[in-house]
């Protein structure tokens, strides 16, 4: 289905991804360590058994900076900082694992940073047989990490794999050798093939291929060899990011120039493209700048109704809580967020005293848990049921806006609940919009987060 441009451009506005709600910016700017705690136990004697739980790991550590990063990375020339950093980390988990009074059933595990794959894989080794040798592996687990072609090596995959990993990112962002450039990352394509080759030779599930539309100096004939490039490799998930242009909070956004980044109307025209190209060459269109071939995970659990949404994006596992380790995570336990202290100077001097790193926060309310229940809905599986206890809300902030997102033939709605048309596939971000009740910043649309294309 070919989007038109003029709803493309109408809904290109700042708006969340939705990785939680409420969104991080409106969290309260401290935490109670010890009602963070009670929450967190509560939670884990509900759930461990019943659900088992996720730990996200962040490995913040970098060789060299891209112009185009938005995430918590810190630039290192040495590897000396591994060592230390994997210490902390432990103790972090030592503090949680204290926490738990029966061994946690870890079914889901990503290592996210920053570059995972700067640690040597004896390190990578040392931090997973800790964290393994006091937990529950069940089979159906899920272990992911995401992997920088130019320094992910054979052993690094196959330590992975002999640990449980059984699904790889790779970042490939853009193919062509000048945008890699003026993106400060040069990375021949040879070593996308190579890694994606090795991954699959020693019999990861599933790989997928990072890629970015909206960088510096992309044009849709350069995009269109990027996704060739792509294709050919025949990733089983593709992540077809928007580059997200926030210079104000990322300020190595600003080492490029501005001028060479495509105008609103080639952005839209290059995310049209890839949608395109993915889809004529069969990945299906999960939603939210992702697409997987049709004997993928993802695609067989959103089809049977049971995907799910949380800090690492889609997934296809639900646990009952989530913890992330390392500096800036966030964990979430359903009833509450934190995160952890965003510099690594902070994150260590925490840890080394014995508490648990979590700097901010937020507790939810019976509304924040019934519009998050609802964005969560859309954004899985395309449609919610509105439940009469809701009803006078939404009557009040949401429903308004929902006549709008109709008019334009992105839903179908009525008082009991609302369906995602095949068009408003396209605009999942927007159609989530009007359930955040919290977004001040968002309803006056100030430039806070990405744009949605
Ligand atoms: S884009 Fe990835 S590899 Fe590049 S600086 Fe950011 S975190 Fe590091």
């Amino acid at each position: 289905m070919e989007v038109p441009i003029h709803l493309l451009q109408k809904y290109d506005v700042p708006v969340p991804r939705y990785t939680s709600y409420p969104t991080v910016l409106n969290w309260d700017k401290d935490i109670n360590e010890d009602k963070w705690k009670t929450f967190f136990i509560n939670r884990f004697n509900d759930y461990n058994e019943k659900e088992g739980i996720s730990i996200y790991i962040h490995l913040p550590f970098c060789e060299k900076l891209c112009t185009f990063c938005g995430c918590n990375r810190k630039i290192s020339n040495t590897h000396d900082v591994e060592e230390e950093y994997v210490e902390v980390l432990l103790k972090e988990w030592r503090l949680y694992r204290q926490l738990m009074p029966q061994k946690p059933v870890l079914k889901e595990l990503h290592i996210g940073g920053g570059t995972p794959t700067f640690f040597s894989p004896s390190n990578l080794k040392r931090i997973f047989e800790h964290i393994f040798k006091e937990a529950t592996i069940p089979d159906n687990h899920e272990f992911s990490f995401e992997g920088h072609p130019n320094n992910t090596t054979y052993e690094h995959l196959n330590q992975l794999f002999e640990l449980g990993f059984n699904r790889v990112s790779f970042g490939m962002q853009d193919s062509n050798v000048e945008i890699q450039k003026v993106i400060n990352r040069i990375q021949p394509q040879e070593n996308v093939e190579k890694v994606v080759k090795w991954a699959r030779e020693i019999g990861y599930d599933s790989v997928n291929l990072d890629l970015v539309y909206g960088l510096p100096l992309q044009t849709i004939d350069r995009m269109q060899k990027t996704i060739q490039d792509a294709l050919k490799i025949k990733p089983d998930r593709i992540a077809f990011y928007s580059y997200a242009h926030v210079p104000w909070t990322s300020k190595v956004q600003r080492l490029f120039d501005e001028n060479d980044l495509p105008k609103a109307e080639e952005k839209i025209l290059l995310y049209q493209l890839g949608r395109k190209l993915f889809t004529q060459n069969g990945y299906q269109d999960i939603g939210m700048d992702h697409f997987a071939l049709p004997n993928d995970l993802m695609v067989r659990t959103r089809n049977a109704g049971k995907l799910h949404r949380n800090f690492m994006g889609y997934t296809v596992q639900q646990t009952g809580l989530l913890i992330g380790l390392g500096v800036s995570s966030i964990s979430d336990i359903y009833d509450a967020f934190a995160q952890n202290e965003k510099t690594i100077n902070d994150y260590y001097a925490r840890v080394y005293a014995g508490k648990l790193p979590i700097f901010k926060g937020y507790f939810l309310s019976t509304t924040d848990k019934a519009m998050r229940k609802y964005i969560l809905n859309i954004a899985c599986h395309g449609k919610t049921i509105f439940q009469k206890e809701d009803l006078e809300t939404l009557e009040a902030f949401v429903f308004p806006e929902l006549e709008k997102l109709a008019a334009d033939q992105l839903i179908l709605w009525s008082k009991n609940g609302l369906e995602v048309t095949a068009l408003g596939l396209h605009f999942l971000r927007n159609i989530c919009r009007p359930f955040d009740l919290k977004s001040t910043e968002l309803r006056e649309n100030k430039n806070t987060f990405s744009k949605a294309i």
